[in-house]
């Protein structure tokens, strides 16, 4: 389906103000018409609807100010290599005086001379007194602001704050956006039919626009987000109602025998008993099999949880029933260990494993094609990137996406173009809340495995301040010395792979000659070749090296249980989820662990992702806090995730109102699949506007 563009609706350019350079900013940012402009949301707003007294302000407040200017000064001040101007001006109300500061505007000291009466808004700080720098500001005439200046929708009012557009003033959004609502409201349809609505108590479209731009209240605003979040989240629930439909209508065209011998020879391939998690999962895995649809399955658990195994049961059922399965990892180091397990797994077994990871020379890799496209390899251990560019199945009837922690739909259109359509098992280690997998996924199943394998010790979490290092390198010796082995972490120092490169040698030489001249101590980086990183990180697996420094590299899947101690250097610069991953690769083993964070974390949110790793060892947990430090949009990098953009992503975290959008979704879809009723009509081209390309709704 084509976006219908609008059609007849009148460009920004028609409004008042609104030029051509102006016009072209707005293009580029995706505003093309009134009405895109009438749905650019502010990002917050500012309450500068009363003044308020001088007197009542205290630190860090951010505020309106009605001040008299009873003196003004300024000049020139030098700092940094250059001069900056400051216009400074004391102003008083009835209740007392206050500070302010005008950086580099010196034309403002002309308007505000003494005796002049001007508004200011922005954050009052302590320091000797209380005062302002550079705050808005504009100066009253007679007492008023002047009625006709570009200001008068900033003042006296709620001001919305919009999300930048490059090249825009606020100022020029503001008056574009207060034309459009005075002259275009009208071509705003309801999407939300009448018995969708019912029992919401929110304000109808029109109402809810207005008062997000422009409301008299906070109140109001937050009435008028509601009701947008909820129309959100009700179209994006019929889009997926509509593709699950579907999917669900897809035949296997071929069915499993799965029988108990089956399930008896494969448990005796694992040196362990299933956890009860495990055994649940391996179930609802069987249950998908057995349907006549196409498995659709996302399989979560924390770091360690034993996902593999689970994994590798419904691969090793597959190729039962004479059917190709493959592992996809997404780095080569991880490819490279589930050939490890695998090839261990299988052993004494007919079943053959292919292998494809990396810049393999085309001598290696001919063969492996050719066996995966004649059938005679089984299973197949590959990297995405791999997989997506040159193989040729000859039956692929299972595909397992292992750590798609940036997991989306991508991954099955990639299955799609080639013709193929295996069951699908997703495996990640983001445990994002089911609700919220639902949605974002309303056609993909979930199973989540809890406990984690008996004998797992927790990780005792550390922080090591600047001087704590020669404390935490001793309690690293005496692990290994009593035969265990760390892994020591470099961290991201630019955006260059070269000096991170540098940054642990440096680091491996360091402890190699003047911390731990006793024991061997190696190096893994990305920049080292397949055969290289496979030769360092197999001399750490078989205990010939004691202590391993690395890049990011491990950071996914690593699995060496003799390792105890995790030491991250400048632990404040990783990301959240980045860090429990990494603690993950420790407490594998009977013996208890040690996670050092090295890092001086201080305020923001460094400080808040040590906190979390210091309080919280639940990867649940450090998933929804590590969504709400960063932000929905840049927790699923959704761009690339295939995860629609939504003008309101943390909608998706309120669960009353996700639950109520879904089941009014269900129920209408389910009445009207086809959205062919009247009342329906703006609902099917609303969802078709804001989802159709997205969720390739094409196909429905
Ligand atoms: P993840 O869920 O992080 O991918 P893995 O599948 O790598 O976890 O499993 C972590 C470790 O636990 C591996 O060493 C694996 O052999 C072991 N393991 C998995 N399941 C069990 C079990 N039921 N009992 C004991 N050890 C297990
Ligand atoms: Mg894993």
């Amino acid at each position: 389906m084509p976006p219908d563009r609008d059609s007849g609706i009148p460009s920004v350019q028609s409004l008042k103000g609104i030029g051509p350079a102006t016009a072209e900013a707005l293009r580029r940012a995706g505003i093309g018409t009134a009405v895109d402009l009438l749905h650019h949301y502010p990002r917050h707003h500012e309450d500068r609807r009363r003044p308020r007294p001088v007197s009542a302000l205290r630190d860090g407040d951010e505020a309106l100010v009605r001040l008299r200017v009873v003196k003004a000064g300024g000049g020139e001040v030098p700092g940094g290599g250059r001069v900056r101007s400051v216009v400074r001006v004391t102003g008083a109300d009835d209740t007392g005086t206050l500070e302010v500061e005008l950086w580099n505007q010196p034309w403002r000291a002309r308007h505000l001379r003494e005796g002049a009466e001007f508004l200011a808004f922005g954050r009052v700080v302590r320091m000797r007194g209380l005062r302002m720098r550079s705050p808005a500001t504009t100066t009253l005439k007679d007492g008023e602001v002047p009625p006709d200046s570009a200001d008068r929708l900033a003042w006296n009012r709620m001001v919305p704050v919009y999300p930048l557009v490059e090249g825009l003033k606020q100022r020029i959004l503001r008056a574009a956006i207060h034309e459009a609502l005075e002259r275009h409201l009208d071509l705003l349809e309801d999407p939300i039919p009448a018995e969708a609505a019912a029992g919401m108590r929110f304000p109808p479209l029109r109402e809810a626009v207005a008062a997000i731009h422009f409301p008299e209240s906070p109140d109001d605003v937050a009435r008028a987000r509601t009701r947008l979040e909820y129309e959100e989240l009700l179209l994006l629930q019929v889009a997926l109602a509509l593709r699950r439909r579907s999917l669900v209508r897809e035949r296997r065209g071929f069915a499993y025998a799965l029988t108990p011998e089956l399930d008896r020879r494969i448990r005796a391939r694992f040196p362990f008993r299933f956890t009860a998690g495990q055994d649940r999962a391996v179930e609802e895995v069987l249950a998908d099999l057995r349907a006549p649809h196409p498995m659709n399955r996302l399989l979560q658990g924390d770091v360690g949880s034993g996902k593999t195994a689970v994994a590798l049961y419904a691969m090793l059922a597959a190729v039962a029933n004479r059917r190709q399965a493959a592992i996809l990892a997404p780095t080569e180091i991880l490819a490279e260990q589930h050939r490890v397990n695998f090839g261990r797994a299988l052993e004494g077994s007919r079943v053959r494993v292919g292998f494809l990871a990396g810049k393999a020379p085309v001598r290696e890799r001919r063969p492996v094609l050719r066996g995966v496209a004649d059938g005679s390899i089984q299973v197949l251990v590959a990297t995405h990137a791999v997989l997506e560019r040159e193989v040729e199945f000859r039956d692929l009837g299972l595909a397992v996406v292992d750590e798609q922690h940036r997991f989306g739909v991508r991954q099955r259109d990639a299955f799609r173009r080639k013709g193929l359509r295996p069951d699908l098992l997703y495996l990640s280690a983001t445990p994002i809340p089911r609700t919220l997998a639902l949605s974002l996924y309303g056609d993909l199943d979930v199973s989540v495995i809890v406990e984690r394998p008996p004998g797992r010790k927790p990780v005792r979490t550390v922080l090591v301040d600047a001087g704590g290092e020669g404390a935490a390198h001793e309690a690293v010796r005496r692990e290994c010395a009593a035969g265990r082995q760390a892994f020591f972490v470099c961290p991201l120092v630019e955006a260059s792979a070269k000096s991170d490169l540098r940054a642990a040698e440096a680091e491996a030489e360091r402890l190699r000659t003047a911390v731990f001249p006793e024991f061997e101590v190696g190096l893994v980086h990305g920049r080292m070749t397949g055969p290289e990183k496979r030769g360092a990180m197999e001399a750490f697996r078989a205990g010939r090296v004691q202590v391993l420094v690395s890049t990011v590299v491990v950071e996914v899947g690593v699995d060496v249980p003799n390792a105890s101690v995790l030491a991250v250097l400048h632990a404040e610069r990783f990301g959240l989820s980045t860090l429990h991953q990494l603690r993950g690769r420790i407490g594998r083993g009977p013996h208890p662990a040690t996670c050092l964070l090295f890092a001086s974390p201080g305020e923001g949110d460094a400080g808040e992702r040590i906190r979390a790793m210091l309080e919280t060892d639940d990867g649940f947990e450090i998933a929804e806090r590590d969504l709400r430090i960063r932000g929905f949009g840049e927790f699923f990098g959704t761009r690339q995730s295939g995860v629609p953009e939504l003008r309101f992503p943390e909608a998706l975290l309120d669960a009353p109102l996700l639950d109520r959008a879904r089941r009014a979704a269900a129920a209408l879809v389910e009445r009207d699949p086809a959205l062919a009723a009247a009342p329906h009509r703006a609902l099917r081209e609303a969802v078709r506007r804001r989802f159709g390309g997205r969720l390739d709704l094409a196909r429905v």
